[in-house]
């Protein structure tokens, strides 16, 4: 079609349109021609119409792509998602992927890519898959592995997905609390069995953490199997989904079996809220069937001495299905809250150790980063340290980090949490079940937030 034929069609859509409004294939269609001739604006204006009209998937997913090139990742996220959650499709996949590329979430773009492959081959892309291995990302690694069914040799399976983390709760800054409660669950029962027995106490069984993004939830987890000397298996709930009806329950079924052979083991389960139990409309049916699966192999272990901690983490709660809360599942719920002084201080120690420094004020700086994730303080201290390594190479004349290299650093990192303490506040106030939230608004207080 030539420009000018596409210039008509548009013409006499938009005239039909004037006289149906309501008519969705049409507007559809129309929404589609204005993608294709690069027309975003109008194109978005028409999807929306439609999305208001009707839950057309093939719509969704359009508006998604026109928020995509636009470069408005963050609603082409929320878009894609939602499509994602009615449908899979090949092409949604890589849609995905290039949207999380755009985010900078190269993992993420990894898998979604390895899942559009996986479904059609045609789709691959050479210089894409280039760009991805710039970013460190191989295709079909470790997702690969996770195809159990696929996998002739097990042991070459374990030997990928099984780690034995090295830092232990003393590379851990603050937290005292959470690090015994972890204990009582797991590295005293190891330790002395039979007392446990004794006491009917089980080995093992299920922790959910929780709290702002950036906190240590993966690092006290890492920190845990470290602690107890057990094997470490980490998975986001994006690893193990697959667009596949019954692949995402083998898949998660096959973590358990291969904690079960590395026993002890830690099970680190990321992104619980993925499942999106709460959610009402659980429209994607396989993520239903995803939770059950993880019921019950919750439910396994608990029956018996299994010798498996299984530690969830998410940083929205509110969105775990709640019947993942049930006693003998995750029935302990601890809040992972932001550093406080004294913690602060430990992780900026923590994260300064190997570098080369002057005497550095601590706790001068550590009063100034209230608020601050450990994640933030990891920003400080790399800020810092990029900006004095510029200079050295400027310069010629080596130098050490010194205290007010970081305060210059830091007054360009915002602190990460407000936004999540904003939101946790909203569902602690109005939908605080059963007190779920009491240690979030006991925190509040106490910091004065
Ligand atoms: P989360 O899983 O809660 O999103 P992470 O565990 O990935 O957060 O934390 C991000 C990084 O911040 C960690 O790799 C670690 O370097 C640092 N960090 C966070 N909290 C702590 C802490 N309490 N002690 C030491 N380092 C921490």
């Amino acid at each position: 079609m030539t420009n000018q034929e596409d210039e008509q069609t548009i013409a006499i859509l938009q005239e039909a349109l004037a006289v149906s409004p309501e008519n969705v294939p049409l507007r559809r269609h129309l929404a589609e021609l204005l993608l294709r001739l690069g027309r975003i604006e109008e194109a978005i204006e028409q999807f929306q119409a439609v999305l208001e009209r009707s839950n057309d998937h093939a719509s969704c997913v359009n508006l998604g792509r026109a928020y995509y090139q636009r470069g408005d990742f963050e609603r082409a996220e929320q878009l894609l998602q939602t499509a994602l959650e009615q449908q899979a499709t090949p092409e949604l996949y890589l849609l995905l992927s290039k949207n999380a590329f755009a985010r900078q979430e190269y993992e993420r773009a990894g898998h979604y890519y390895d899942q559009a492959l996986k479904a059609d081959e045609s789709l691959r892309e050479s210089s894409y898959e280039e760009e991805l291995a710039r970013q460190g990302i191989v295709i079909r690694g470790k997702l690969r592995l996770l195809r159990f069914a696929e996998v002739e040799e097990e042991a070459e399976a374990d030997q990928e997905l099984v780690e034995q983390p090295t830092v232990s709760f003393k590379d851990v800054g603050g937290l005292e609390d959470i690090k015994e409660q972890i204990r009582m669950q797991i590295l005293y029962p190891l330790q002395q069995p039979a007392l446990f027995q004794r006491f009917g106490k089980r080995i093992g069984g299920g922790i959910l953490l929780y709290g702002p993004p950036g906190c240590g939830k993966t690092f006290l987890a890492r920190a845990t199997a470290g602690e107890s000397q057990c094997r470490f298996i980490s998975i986001a709930i994006h690893d193990i989904l697959d667009m596949y009806i019954g692949n995402s329950e083998k898949n998660l079924h096959g973590i358990f079996e291969l904690a079960r052979r590395n026993r002890p083991a830690i099970v680190f389960i990321d992104e619980l809220d993925a499942l999106g139990g709460s959610r009402q409309q659980m429209r994607f049916h396989g993520l239903r069937i995803l939770t059950n699966q993880l019921l019950l192999e919750l439910d396994s272990i608990a029956t018996n001495n299994s010798e498996i901690l299984v530690l969830g983490a998410t940083n929205s709660p509110w969105f775990v299905d709640s019947s993942l809360r049930r006693p003998g599942r995750f029935d302990r719920i601890l809040f992972v809250p932001p550093p406080d002084l004294e913690a602060r201080c430990a992780i900026l120690r923590l994260l300064l150790e190997e570098k080369p420094t002057e005497a550095i004020d601590y706790p001068q700086l550590a009063r100034q980063m209230e608020k601050f994730s450990g994640a933030d303080i990891r920003a400080v201290c790399e800020r810092a340290t990029d900006a004095v390594l510029s200079e050295v190479l400027k310069t010629g004349q080596p130098r050490p980090l010194r205290t007010s290299d970081l305060l210059a650093a830091l007054k360009q990192v915002r602190p990460s949490t407000l936004e999540w303490f904003a939101t946790a506040k909203n569902y602690a106030t109005y939908s605080n079940e059963g007190g779920l939230y009491d240690d979030v608004l006991r925190f509040m207080q106490k910091a004065k937030w």
